[in-house]
């Protein structure tokens, strides 16, 4: 049975006479590997899209000149064999986790292609014969990158849906069970319980319900792929809803800025997830005193919200992998809230950061399209009445 790389190579008809041609360039390209490198790392750079997810991605890449140099060295040296099929897949899924989307992989391949050619036809001015042969193999170790760090794309996707296919099963058999004890507290609840600390375990199991209910929504919309049903939405009605379910602190004070008028087109119910997330780890950051505040802005066709808290901040390992699902240091947490946000901004298309405040807490940055209309702006009014 042929291996993977076996497969692969057979795919795009890899030959002994493109290795010679590769190792025969590479002879060319040794002492000019560095300069080569750090004109790719400028072209992959220069494009927005690539940039943002290599450089912000949730494991951003740092020394992408060097790291380009040993990359090159081995695709022109070799061996092309089992252990560079596993260098390769390593790639491959840092990739994913930055988040690349498949498309902009083949930008990423343009930019190797075009800077490798030039230097071959730098390389061989006269022997057509050579350039030639250089172009085809490069052609051809490009292509096997390119379906190399593809399947790891699909690998990933199959991982995702067989997790998917769990979660949603899980999630949609545990509605129907907390239904039941729902529907079952409420009438209990109605009937007039004298006695304080039944009442007391009622409001509880009430109130861990909803949290059962809002993880199971979490996970149900991380997995789920509906087509999102746009609307205007006024981004001050959903803040304050999304502050008046959030169960505050006495000495937590949650105020609002500049947000009156910004409008965007989205879903209500998704934004509203959106800043019940972030309200809620805010608040809890600043508890159990201290300030929230949501700021907004339009910046030329955008929407700008942060939302600030006076808490701790992030702590430099965590901040890494924040928005991964399960990151999280609370003894009950889950790790789903980041997660979903930026899917929700991304389904937006947006974006959403993690910044430090001035002070140390935390800010999260989101950017969203924004609607048509120009905002007015408020005037710093709390969310809540006082
Ligand atoms: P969870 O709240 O279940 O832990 P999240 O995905 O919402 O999951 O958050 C992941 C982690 O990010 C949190 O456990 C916390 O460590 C960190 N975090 C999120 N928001 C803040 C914040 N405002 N201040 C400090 N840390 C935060």
């Amino acid at each position: 049975m042929e291996s993977s790389l076996e497969e692969l190579k057979h795919c795009v008809g890899w030959s002994e006479e493109e290795e010679r041609a590769l190792r025969a360039l590479h002879g060319e390209a040794s002492p000019h590997l560095p300069r080569i490198a750090m004109a790719l790392s400028a072209a992959i750079l220069s494009h927005e899209g690539a940039k943002q997810s290599l450089t912000d991605g949730e494991d951003p890449i740092d020394n992408l000149g060097a790291r380009l140099e040993r990359w090159l060295d081995q695709l022109l040296r070799g061996p092309w064999d089992e252990a560079y099929y596993q260098s390769r897949c390593r790639v491959g899924r840092w990739f994913v986790r930055s988040g690349l989307p498949q498309h902009r992989l083949f930008c990423v391949m343009n930019a190797v292609r075009r800077e490798l050619v030039s230097f071959a036809a730098e390389s061989y001015p006269s022997h057509p014969k050579s350039l030639s042969a250089a172009c085809l193999a490069l052609g051809h170790v490009l292509d096997l990158e390119l379906a190399i760090v593809l399947r790891t794309y699909r690998e990933d996707l199959e991982r995702l849906s067989t997790v998917g296919q769990l979660v949603g099963a899980v999630g949609h058999d545990l509605r129907n069970p907390l239904g039941v004890i729902e529907t079952s507290v409420f009438l209990l609840r109605n009937r007039a319980v004298e006695d304080e600390r039944t009442k007391k375990h009622l409001e509880r199991i009430s109130e861990q319900v909803g949290v059962a209910n809002g993880i199971i929504l979490d996970l149900l919309d991380i997995i789920r792929n509906k087509p999102l049903v746009k609307e205007r939405v006024k981004l001050d009605a959903i803040v304050e809803e999304a502050a008046r379910a959030i169960a505050l602190p006495q000495a937590v004070i949650l105020a609002s800025d500049g947000i009156a008028g910004l409008e965007v087109d989205g879903s209500p119910v998704q934004l509203r997830r959106l800043f019940d997330n972030l309200l809620t780890n805010a608040v809890q950051a600043a508890s159990p005193s201290g300030e929230v505040r949501v700021r907004g802005s339009r910046v030329k066709d955008e929407v700008v919200i942060a939302v600030e808290d006076s808490g701790r901040g992030v702590d430099e390992a965590t901040a890494r992998r924040l928005f991964e699902p399960l990151t999280t240091t609370k003894d009950s947490g889950v790790g789903l809230g980041l997660a979903l946000v930026k899917r929700i901004v991304a389904r937006h298309g947006g974006t959403v950061a993690y910044e430090r405040c001035a002070g140390g807490g935390a800010r999260f940055v989101v950017c969203l399209p924004a609607g048509k209309r120009s905002p007015q702006q408020d005037s710093g009014q709390p969310v809540l009445p006082p």
